[in-house]
Protein backbone atom coordinates (compact mmCIF):
# COMPACT_ATOMS: atom_id res chain seq x y z
CA UNK A 1 0.00 0.00 0.00
CA UNK A 2 1.13 3.47 -0.69
CA UNK A 3 1.06 6.52 1.61
CA UNK A 4 1.25 10.03 0.35
CA UNK A 5 2.65 12.65 2.65
CA UNK A 6 1.70 15.68 1.58
CA UNK A 7 3.60 19.18 3.04
CA UNK A 8 1.85 22.32 1.77
CA UNK A 9 3.04 25.33 2.10
CA UNK A 10 2.03 28.90 1.70
CA UNK A 11 3.24 28.93 -1.82
CA UNK A 12 4.98 25.56 -2.67
CA UNK A 13 3.50 21.75 -2.28
CA UNK A 14 6.31 19.02 -1.24
CA UNK A 15 5.28 15.73 -1.32
CA UNK A 16 6.37 11.96 -1.04
CA UNK A 17 4.90 8.62 -1.45
CA UNK A 18 5.86 5.96 1.03
CA UNK A 19 5.15 2.24 0.31
CA UNK A 20 4.33 0.55 3.34
CA UNK A 21 5.09 -0.93 5.62
CA UNK A 22 8.22 -1.52 4.09
CA UNK A 23 8.40 2.31 4.85
CA UNK A 24 10.55 2.87 1.80
CA UNK A 25 10.40 6.28 -0.42
CA UNK A 26 8.54 5.32 -3.93
CA UNK A 27 8.33 8.89 -4.96
CA UNK A 28 8.93 12.46 -4.27
CA UNK A 29 8.37 15.69 -5.81
CA UNK A 30 8.22 19.45 -4.92
CA UNK A 31 5.96 22.29 -7.01
CA UNK A 32 7.18 25.41 -6.16
CA UNK A 33 5.46 28.70 -6.63
CA UNK A 34 2.02 26.95 -7.05
CA UNK A 35 -0.91 29.49 -7.45
CA UNK A 36 -3.62 27.96 -5.48
CA UNK A 37 -3.59 24.53 -3.70
CA UNK A 38 -6.07 23.06 -6.01
CA UNK A 39 -4.36 23.46 -9.02
CA UNK A 40 -1.18 21.95 -7.35
CA UNK A 41 -3.64 19.29 -6.14
CA UNK A 42 -3.91 18.22 -9.84
CA UNK A 43 -0.47 18.86 -10.64
CA UNK A 44 0.72 16.35 -7.76
CA UNK A 45 -1.91 13.69 -8.92
CA UNK A 46 -1.34 13.61 -12.84
CA UNK A 47 2.62 13.45 -12.38
CA UNK A 48 2.25 10.25 -10.37
CA UNK A 49 -0.14 8.94 -12.63
CA UNK A 50 1.83 9.98 -15.96
CA UNK A 51 5.21 9.13 -15.00
CA UNK A 52 3.64 6.03 -14.15
CA UNK A 53 4.83 5.60 -10.23
CA UNK A 54 1.23 4.27 -9.57
CA UNK A 55 -1.28 2.44 -11.67
CA UNK A 56 -4.38 4.08 -9.99
CA UNK A 57 -4.67 6.53 -7.54
CA UNK A 58 -6.80 3.58 -5.75
CA UNK A 59 -3.10 2.37 -4.37
CA UNK A 60 -3.20 5.29 -2.53
CA UNK A 61 -4.09 4.17 1.06
CA UNK A 62 -3.97 6.90 2.99
CA UNK A 63 -2.74 11.12 2.27
CA UNK A 64 -0.95 11.85 5.43
CA UNK A 65 -1.05 15.88 5.65
CA UNK A 66 1.62 18.14 7.79
CA UNK A 67 -0.31 20.51 10.12
CA UNK A 68 1.55 23.02 11.89
CA UNK A 69 -0.79 23.76 14.80
CA UNK A 70 -2.75 21.15 17.06
CA UNK A 71 -3.18 23.73 19.03
CA UNK A 72 -5.00 22.75 22.56
CA UNK A 73 -7.69 20.35 20.66
CA UNK A 74 -5.04 17.65 19.43
CA UNK A 75 -2.59 15.78 21.01
CA UNK A 76 -1.71 13.40 18.64
CA UNK A 77 -2.38 12.63 14.44
CA UNK A 78 -6.17 11.96 14.04
CA UNK A 79 -8.25 10.91 10.68
CA UNK A 80 -9.62 13.70 9.06
CA UNK A 81 -13.52 14.24 9.00
CA UNK A 82 -15.62 17.77 9.08
CA UNK A 83 -15.39 18.09 12.76
CA UNK A 84 -11.57 17.97 12.64
CA UNK A 85 -11.81 19.92 9.69
CA UNK A 86 -13.69 22.58 11.47
CA UNK A 87 -10.95 21.78 14.72
CA UNK A 88 -8.37 23.03 12.50
CA UNK A 89 -10.04 26.13 10.86
CA UNK A 90 -10.54 27.36 14.65
CA UNK A 91 -6.91 27.20 15.13
CA UNK A 92 -6.22 29.32 11.94
CA UNK A 93 -6.24 31.95 14.52
CA UNK A 94 -2.93 31.20 16.04
CA UNK A 95 -1.22 30.39 12.38
CA UNK A 96 -2.94 31.89 10.07
CA UNK A 97 -0.48 30.96 7.18
CA UNK A 98 0.73 27.49 8.43
CA UNK A 99 -2.71 26.32 9.03
CA UNK A 100 -4.24 28.09 6.42
CA UNK A 101 -2.34 26.81 3.91
CA UNK A 102 -2.09 23.09 5.11
CA UNK A 103 -5.75 23.47 5.18
CA UNK A 104 -6.20 24.07 1.37
CA UNK A 105 -4.03 21.33 0.71
CA UNK A 106 -6.79 19.08 2.73
CA UNK A 107 -9.78 20.61 1.06
CA UNK A 108 -7.87 20.16 -2.47
CA UNK A 109 -7.46 16.23 -1.88
CA UNK A 110 -11.24 16.36 -0.46
CA UNK A 111 -12.04 17.51 -3.44
CA UNK A 112 -10.64 15.18 -6.26
CA UNK A 113 -10.12 11.92 -4.19
CA UNK A 114 -12.60 12.31 -1.58
CA UNK A 115 -12.79 8.25 -1.46
CA UNK A 116 -9.40 8.24 -0.03
CA UNK A 117 -8.84 8.51 3.94
CA UNK A 118 -6.86 11.69 5.21
CA UNK A 119 -4.94 11.72 7.96
CA UNK A 120 -3.41 15.15 10.07
CA UNK A 121 -0.28 15.22 11.82
CA UNK A 122 0.47 18.19 14.11
CA UNK A 123 3.79 19.61 14.47
CA UNK A 124 2.51 20.62 17.97
CA UNK A 125 1.04 17.32 19.22
CA UNK A 126 4.44 15.36 20.67
CA UNK A 127 4.69 18.54 23.36
CA UNK A 128 1.27 18.51 24.56
CA UNK A 129 2.66 16.76 27.21
CA UNK A 130 4.47 19.81 28.81
CA UNK A 131 3.53 19.91 32.38
CA UNK A 132 1.78 23.41 32.66
CA UNK A 133 4.09 25.19 35.08
CA UNK A 134 6.06 25.03 32.23
CA UNK A 135 3.62 25.43 29.32
CA UNK A 136 2.05 28.33 30.67
CA UNK A 137 3.87 31.76 30.38
CA UNK A 138 3.74 33.95 33.98
CA UNK A 139 1.25 35.68 32.52
CA UNK A 140 -2.68 36.09 34.29
CA UNK A 141 -4.19 32.66 33.94
CA UNK A 142 -7.53 34.46 32.79
CA UNK A 143 -5.71 36.14 29.81
CA UNK A 144 -4.01 33.05 28.92
CA UNK A 145 -7.40 31.09 28.74
CA UNK A 146 -9.65 33.17 27.08
CA UNK A 147 -6.98 33.87 24.43
CA UNK A 148 -5.30 30.00 24.48
CA UNK A 149 -1.65 31.89 25.39
CA UNK A 150 0.53 28.89 26.27
CA UNK A 151 3.82 27.20 25.40
CA UNK A 152 2.47 24.94 22.44
CA UNK A 153 6.22 23.99 20.54
CA UNK A 154 6.87 23.01 16.97
CA UNK A 155 9.18 20.87 14.91
CA UNK A 156 7.28 18.07 17.35
CA UNK A 157 7.02 15.51 14.51
CA UNK A 158 10.84 15.84 14.29
CA UNK A 159 11.90 15.73 17.93
CA UNK A 160 9.61 12.52 18.55
CA UNK A 161 11.38 10.82 14.99
CA UNK A 162 14.72 11.61 16.56
CA UNK A 163 14.11 10.32 20.08
CA UNK A 164 12.75 6.86 18.94
CA UNK A 165 15.47 6.30 16.64
CA UNK A 166 17.73 7.55 19.63
CA UNK A 167 16.21 4.72 21.24
CA UNK A 168 17.60 2.18 18.87
CA UNK A 169 20.94 3.95 18.99
CA UNK A 170 21.50 3.57 22.66
CA UNK A 171 19.11 0.27 23.01
CA UNK A 172 17.00 1.89 25.34
CA UNK A 173 13.37 1.57 25.27
CA UNK A 174 12.44 5.63 24.95
CA UNK A 175 10.07 5.33 27.76
CA UNK A 176 13.23 4.99 29.91
CA UNK A 177 15.17 7.46 27.82
CA UNK A 178 15.99 11.16 29.02
CA UNK A 179 17.60 13.38 26.22
CA UNK A 180 17.83 16.91 25.01
CA UNK A 181 17.07 16.87 20.93
CA UNK A 182 18.25 20.03 19.14
CA UNK A 183 16.62 20.46 15.74
CA UNK A 184 19.29 22.95 14.16
CA UNK A 185 17.29 23.89 10.52
CA UNK A 186 16.39 27.43 9.44
CA UNK A 187 13.59 27.10 11.94
CA UNK A 188 15.46 25.94 15.34
CA UNK A 189 14.24 24.39 18.49
CA UNK A 190 15.66 22.80 21.34
CA UNK A 191 13.46 19.50 23.67
CA UNK A 192 13.93 18.14 26.61
CA UNK A 193 12.34 14.69 26.71
CA UNK A 194 11.92 12.75 30.06
CA UNK A 195 11.09 9.27 29.79
CA UNK A 196 10.16 10.04 26.33
CA UNK A 197 7.78 12.77 26.60
CA UNK A 198 8.24 15.82 25.48
CA UNK A 199 8.67 18.31 29.07
CA UNK A 200 9.60 22.10 27.52
CA UNK A 201 10.89 23.07 24.27
CA UNK A 202 12.00 26.49 23.20
CA UNK A 203 9.52 27.28 20.34
CA UNK A 204 6.57 28.65 22.51
CA UNK A 205 3.06 30.28 21.05
CA UNK A 206 4.52 30.44 18.06
CA UNK A 207 7.65 29.34 16.41
CA UNK A 208 9.23 32.41 17.11
CA UNK A 209 10.74 31.96 20.28
CA UNK A 210 13.79 29.91 21.46
CA UNK A 211 16.44 29.74 19.23
CA UNK A 212 18.60 32.30 16.96
CA UNK A 213 17.27 30.77 13.35
CA UNK A 214 18.02 31.47 9.88
CA UNK A 215 15.78 34.51 9.73
CA UNK A 216 14.20 34.89 13.33
CA UNK A 217 15.13 36.24 16.14
CA UNK A 218 14.36 33.62 19.10
CA UNK A 219 14.23 35.20 22.07
CA UNK A 220 14.18 38.82 23.11
CA UNK A 221 12.90 41.18 25.56
CA UNK A 222 9.31 41.71 24.73
CA UNK A 223 9.73 45.30 25.32
CA UNK A 224 12.00 46.19 22.38
CA UNK A 225 8.48 45.33 20.12
CA UNK A 226 6.99 48.31 22.24
CA UNK A 227 10.39 50.46 21.70
CA UNK A 228 10.26 49.92 17.70
CA UNK A 229 6.63 50.82 17.57
CA UNK A 230 7.08 54.12 19.49
CA UNK A 231 9.96 55.18 17.43
CA UNK A 232 7.64 54.74 14.43
CA UNK A 233 8.05 51.60 13.23
CA UNK A 234 4.66 49.86 13.30
CA UNK A 235 3.50 46.45 14.35
CA UNK A 236 3.45 44.79 11.10
CA UNK A 237 6.62 45.78 10.20
CA UNK A 238 8.16 44.89 13.46
CA UNK A 239 6.71 41.08 12.75
CA UNK A 240 7.87 41.13 9.58
CA UNK A 241 11.47 42.04 11.13
CA UNK A 242 11.81 39.59 13.97
CA UNK A 243 10.03 36.65 11.75
CA UNK A 244 12.03 37.58 8.07
CA UNK A 245 14.66 39.97 8.94
CA UNK A 246 16.65 38.96 12.23
CA UNK A 247 18.56 35.45 13.04
CA UNK A 248 21.38 34.61 11.16
CA UNK A 249 20.12 37.12 8.29
CA UNK A 250 20.50 40.37 10.03
CA UNK A 251 23.43 39.43 11.88
CA UNK A 252 25.47 37.75 9.22
CA UNK A 253 23.56 39.07 5.64
CA UNK A 254 22.44 35.36 4.81
CA UNK A 255 20.13 32.61 6.32
CA UNK A 256 21.82 29.85 4.46
CA UNK A 257 24.59 28.83 7.40
CA UNK A 258 27.21 27.39 4.88
CA UNK A 259 27.26 30.78 3.60
CA UNK A 260 27.97 32.21 7.35
CA UNK A 261 30.65 29.47 8.10
CA UNK A 262 32.66 30.05 4.93
CA UNK A 263 32.04 33.87 5.53
CA UNK A 264 33.57 33.17 8.89
CA UNK A 265 36.46 31.47 7.58
CA UNK A 266 37.57 33.76 5.18
CA UNK A 267 37.79 36.61 7.98
CA UNK A 268 34.05 38.23 8.11
CA UNK A 269 33.55 39.64 11.58
CA UNK A 270 29.38 39.89 11.33
CA UNK A 271 29.66 36.04 10.04
CA UNK A 272 31.66 34.89 13.11
CA UNK A 273 29.37 36.91 15.84
CA UNK A 274 26.45 35.57 14.00
CA UNK A 275 28.02 32.24 14.88
CA UNK A 276 29.17 32.52 18.17
CA UNK A 277 25.42 34.17 18.81
CA UNK A 278 23.73 31.35 17.57
CA UNK A 279 26.29 28.86 19.61
CA UNK A 280 25.73 30.61 23.16
CA UNK A 281 22.25 30.39 22.38
CA UNK A 282 22.00 26.79 21.75
CA UNK A 283 24.36 26.38 24.61
CA UNK A 284 21.90 27.74 27.29
CA UNK A 285 19.17 25.70 26.27
CA UNK A 286 21.30 22.50 27.15
CA UNK A 287 22.13 23.77 29.92
CA UNK A 288 18.67 24.34 31.21
CA UNK A 289 17.50 21.21 30.17
CA UNK A 290 20.32 19.36 31.58
CA UNK A 291 19.62 20.69 35.20
CA UNK A 292 15.59 20.31 34.25
CA UNK A 293 16.22 16.80 33.55
CA UNK A 294 18.40 15.92 36.16
CA UNK A 295 19.38 12.86 34.16
CA UNK A 296 20.49 12.89 30.69
CA UNK A 297 21.09 9.69 28.52
CA UNK A 298 21.70 11.98 25.55
CA UNK A 299 21.90 14.41 23.05
CA UNK A 300 20.58 14.43 19.88
CA UNK A 301 21.65 16.80 17.00
CA UNK A 302 19.02 16.83 13.74
CA UNK A 303 18.11 19.70 11.27
CA UNK A 304 20.69 21.15 8.42
CA UNK A 305 22.84 22.13 10.49
CA UNK A 306 22.83 19.87 13.68
CA UNK A 307 23.55 16.98 10.44
CA UNK A 308 25.58 18.48 8.36
CA UNK A 309 28.15 21.05 10.42
CA UNK A 310 30.59 19.22 12.05
CA UNK A 311 31.87 22.57 13.16
CA UNK A 312 28.82 24.27 14.88
CA UNK A 313 28.59 20.93 16.72
CA UNK A 314 31.83 21.46 18.25
CA UNK A 315 31.48 24.96 19.39
CA UNK A 316 28.32 24.21 20.98
CA UNK A 317 30.01 21.30 22.67
CA UNK A 318 33.15 23.43 23.46
CA UNK A 319 33.60 23.07 27.43
CA UNK A 320 31.52 20.16 27.78
CA UNK A 321 34.42 18.01 29.04
CA UNK A 322 33.71 19.66 32.56
CA UNK A 323 30.65 17.74 32.50
CA UNK A 324 32.45 14.81 31.17
CA UNK A 325 30.66 14.98 28.50
CA UNK A 326 32.84 13.81 25.47
CA UNK A 327 32.87 14.53 21.97
CA UNK A 328 35.39 12.45 19.77
CA UNK A 329 36.59 14.90 17.19
CA UNK A 330 36.91 12.35 14.41
CA UNK A 331 33.60 10.44 14.75
CA UNK A 332 32.48 14.20 15.12
CA UNK A 333 34.39 15.35 11.46
CA UNK A 334 32.48 12.18 9.67
CA UNK A 335 29.21 12.98 10.77
CA UNK A 336 28.87 9.44 12.88
CA UNK A 337 25.78 8.25 14.12
CA UNK A 338 27.10 8.59 18.22
CA UNK A 339 29.93 11.25 18.14
CA UNK A 340 30.73 10.58 21.83
CA UNK A 341 33.72 9.13 22.96
CA UNK A 342 33.70 5.81 25.20
CA UNK A 343 34.24 7.69 28.15
CA UNK A 344 31.68 10.25 27.93
CA UNK A 345 28.92 9.99 30.22
CA UNK A 346 26.05 11.03 27.68
CA UNK A 347 25.48 9.86 24.12
CA UNK A 348 26.08 12.46 21.44
CA UNK A 349 24.25 11.60 18.10
CA UNK A 350 23.83 12.90 14.95
CA UNK A 351 20.40 11.52 13.69
CA UNK A 352 18.86 12.74 10.16
CA UNK A 353 15.40 13.69 10.72
CA UNK A 354 12.86 12.38 9.26
CA UNK A 355 9.27 13.89 9.32
CA UNK A 356 7.61 12.78 6.26
CA UNK A 357 8.48 9.21 7.27
CA UNK A 358 7.15 9.86 10.60
CA UNK A 359 4.25 11.33 9.17
CA UNK A 360 3.67 7.89 7.10
CA UNK A 361 4.19 6.03 10.08
CA UNK A 362 1.52 7.99 12.39
CA UNK A 363 -1.29 7.58 9.03
CA UNK A 364 -0.30 3.88 8.26
CA UNK A 365 -1.29 3.21 12.45
CA UNK A 366 -4.23 4.82 12.22
CA UNK A 367 -5.88 3.38 8.97
CA UNK A 368 -5.04 -0.06 10.31
CA UNK A 369 -7.39 1.44 13.22
CA UNK A 370 -9.66 2.72 11.20
P1 LIG B 1 14.42 23.73 7.10
O1 LIG B 1 14.36 24.17 8.52
O2 LIG B 1 13.99 24.81 6.13
O3 LIG B 1 13.83 22.37 6.83
P2 LIG B 1 17.02 22.46 6.95
O4 LIG B 1 16.75 21.58 8.11
O5 LIG B 1 17.28 21.85 5.63
O6 LIG B 1 15.97 23.62 6.78
O7 LIG B 1 18.31 23.33 7.35
C1 LIG B 1 18.74 24.39 6.57
C2 LIG B 1 20.01 24.96 7.20
O8 LIG B 1 21.00 23.94 7.27
C3 LIG B 1 20.60 26.09 6.40
O9 LIG B 1 21.06 27.10 7.26
C4 LIG B 1 21.78 25.42 5.73
O10 LIG B 1 22.79 26.33 5.42
C5 LIG B 1 22.21 24.47 6.80
N1 LIG B 1 23.12 23.45 6.28
C6 LIG B 1 22.86 22.46 5.40
N2 LIG B 1 24.00 21.78 5.12
C7 LIG B 1 24.99 22.36 5.84
C8 LIG B 1 26.40 22.14 5.99
N3 LIG B 1 27.02 21.17 5.33
N4 LIG B 1 27.08 22.95 6.84
C9 LIG B 1 26.48 23.95 7.50
N5 LIG B 1 25.17 24.21 7.40
C10 LIG B 1 24.43 23.44 6.59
Amino acid sequence: MYILVLNSGSSSLKYKLFEMPAKSVHYSGTLEEIDNHHDGVEVLLADLQQSKVIDSLDEIGVIGHRVVHGGWIFDSATVIDDHVIEEIEKLKKLAPLHNGANLEGIYAMKRKVPHIPQVAVFDTAFHQTIPKYSAYYPLSLTLSKEHHIQRYGFHGTSHHYVAIQAAKYTEKPLYKLNLITLHLGNGASACAIKEGKSIDTSMGFTPLEGLMMGSRSGDIDPSIIFYLERNGIDFEAVETILNHKSGLKAIAGTNDMRKVEALAKSGDKNAKLAIEMFVVRVKKYIGAYMVLLGRVDGIVFTGGIGEHSASIRALILEGFHHFEIVMDSVKNSIHSQIISSPSSKISLMVIPTDEELMIAKESYKLLQKH
